[in-house]
């Protein structure tokens, strides 16, 4: 098992930091977000430190992301809430605070104070097909 010793999420997984642990298994766990965007915010990481999502092995992902339907059902019924945002910030960029691979599942009601903006935007003319080419050559 590699992890980081600077890592927090690495010394939650070891246990060196306590936390409030809903699910564990030998890839995974799930634990409750010490800075809930909404009550019942929820944390799946994989016990193995991965830095960001591109890094992880597709086996240790699939192992980590099994749990993510019950975890949703698990939330979802235990608060009641009106529906639930699953989300992974991948690097700084995208508002990623701590370098483990980490998913966030969110309880959303109306009035709750975590909303996010979506600003649709357009493709010129081309741009879609070109883009999915490059995207597909990649796969
Ligand atoms: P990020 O911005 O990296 O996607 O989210 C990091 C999340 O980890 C935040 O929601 C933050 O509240 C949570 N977090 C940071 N440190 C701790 C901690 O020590 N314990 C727990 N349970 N959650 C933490
Ligand atoms: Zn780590």
């Amino acid at each position: 098992m590699s992890r980081n010793p600077d890592c927090i999420f690495c010394k939650i997984a070891a246990g060196g930091i306590p936390s409030t642990k809903l699910l564990e298994t030998e890839e995974a766990l799930a634990f409750m977000d010490i800075g809930p965007l909404a009550p019942g915010h929820v944390l799946l990481i994989p016990k193995e430190h991965y830095e960001t999502l591109d890094v992880m092995p597709a086996e240790q992902a699939a192992a980590m992301l099994s749990h993510l339907p019950s975890l949703v059902r698990a939330v979802q019924a235990a608060t009641g809430c009106e529906g639930i945002n699953v989300l992974q910030n991948n690097g700084a960029i995208a508002g990623q605070l701590v370098p483990h691979v980490h998913f966030h599942v969110i309880p959303r009601d109306p009035g709750g104070t975590f909303t996010f903006n979506w600003p649709a935007g357009a493709y010129e003319d081309g741009q879609m097909d070109t883009l999915a080419d490059a995207i597909r050559k990649e796969l």
